[in-house]
């Protein structure tokens, strides 16, 4: 347990404004904590925009991918659209990249 010297959950005075607060109590929490000291929930992190963002970009560039592995198999046997080879290597091209974003969002570590 860890409290203010004076009893009080919150210090007055002090900027918080980078620290988070615990949706339950509205207690102050310190970085890193996982949860609140003062009622035990849980914090429940946000999703960051830049998470959110990574995971559109994601879909769009699976949605690409797919859509350039079916002009790729089209190109096969039609010589509708462009020519096989380019239908090939953007394919190649959109998996790396798709590979290397997926990487990119996936957690560090354990
Ligand atoms: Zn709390």
């Amino acid at each position: 347990m860890r409290r203010m010297p004076d009893g009080s959950r919150v210090a007055p005075g002090l900027d918080s404004k980078d620290m988070p607060a615990c949706l339950n109590c509205g207690g102050r929490l310190c970085k890193g904590e996982t949860k609140c000291f003062t009622c035990e929930m849980p914090v429940t992190q946000e999703k960051s925009k830049r998470e959110v963002n990574l995971e559109r970009v994601r879909l769009a560039l699976t949605i690409l991918f797919l859509l350039c592995l079916g002009l790729t198999i089209a190109s096969i046997f039609t010589d509708f659209g462009p020519s096989f080879y380019k239908c090939a290597a953007a394919t190649v091209i959109l998996h790396f990249v798709r590979t290397s974003a997926v990487e990119m969002a996936s957690p560090k570590g354990s």
